[in-house]
């Protein structure tokens, strides 16, 4: 299942299913027709019990009766989780990523985060002052974001909690990363998490584990690489974040990147006004953004 935000204009977001690019399910009208009660947010419909099976009825509903079913091609497309309590980052899980930096290949997962006012959609631009930061640059990453609650789990428990996965661009902004002495300017100015286009559920992602991931810049081709390459998997992160603290529903955990990124290329590819990345998952999608200037 594809789950995104999206609105005609005027309302507030709702949370829809895509069945394809041309068919979109308004979960919560659909809901209403069928007698089943949805949450119009991302975050609570994650937290509903069986909220699977009670989608997959007012889905039903929507194609019998035509109730919440809307032309994917007339909607605007926002960030499929909108507001997440929490968006954890993991830095430095792809070895040779790390080697890139001349960091030293981590013991165990090296977390930060962003700022919930990060996460931008596949439609937004991505602006900044540029007075306030001449270094943007992208990152790659698989995101997988939380379903069930996750408290002090096992390893082997971790991917239960897990609902799905969405391409993510770890925006960062490097003078400030990399100035400040530690990464929250750096890594939190707004907007600079967008995600999308949808959520795939776990179930129709595969293994996590073996995807394609690539990031174009302006058709150029500049990350290519495996999340077979992760250093430390989904459910070793998921694991080790909840003995610190509590994953809530819609979260999102930010994997890390491949190799690429602008800043340690030679010379370094730095994002200005009109340029345009694409980051790319196997099975995922891609997510296009384009940058403007403030
Ligand atoms: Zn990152």
């Amino acid at each position: 299942m594809r789950l995104g935000r999206y609105t005609t204009g005027t309302e507030s977001p709702w949370v829809g299913v895509e069945l394809d690019v041309e068919t979109v399910v308004e979960v919560g009208a659909a809901g209403d027709a069928a007698g089943v009660d949805l949450p119009g947010r991302t975050v609570d419909l994650l937290a509903t019990w069986e909220w699977r099976r009670k989608v997959d009825l007012a889905v039903e509903h929507a194609l019998a009766t035509g109730e919440g079913l809307h032309d994917g091609g007339l909607l605007r497309r926002e960030a499929p989780i909108g507001s997440p309590e929490k968006v954890v980052c993991v830095g430095l899980n792809y070895r040779d990523h790390a080697e890139e930096g001349g960091n030293p290949i981590p013991e165990t997962p090296v977390l930060f985060s962003k700022f919930p006012t990060t996460v931008a959609g596949p439609e937004d631009t991505l602006s900044w002052d540029p007075s306030f930061t001449e270094k943007v640059d992208y990152e790659a990453e698989l995101v997988a974001v939380i379903g069930e609650e996750a408290r002090r789990v096992a390893p082997e428990d971790a991917l239960d909690h897990v609902a799905g996965y969405l391409v993510g661009n770890d925006v960062s902004a490097r003078d400030l990363q990399h100035g400040d002495g530690q990464w929250v300017r750096g890594k939190s100015l707004d907007g600079f998490a967008p995600i999308g286009p949808t959520l795939v559920t776990a179930d129709e992602v595969g293994d996590p584990h073996d995807l394609a991931i690539w990031a174009d810049i302006n058709g150029e081709r500049l990350q290519e690489s495996s999340t077979s390459n992760l250093i430390f998997g989904i459910d070793e992160l998921v694991s080790f974040c909840s003995r610190a603290f509590t994953l809530k529903p819609g979260d999102l955990l930010f994997t890390g990147t491949p190799p690429g990124v602008g800043v340690y290329r030679e010379p370094p590819v730095l994002l200005g006004d009109g340029d345009e990345v694409t980051i790319g998952i196997e099975g995922l999608g891609e997510l296009t953004t384009e940058c403007a200037l403030e």
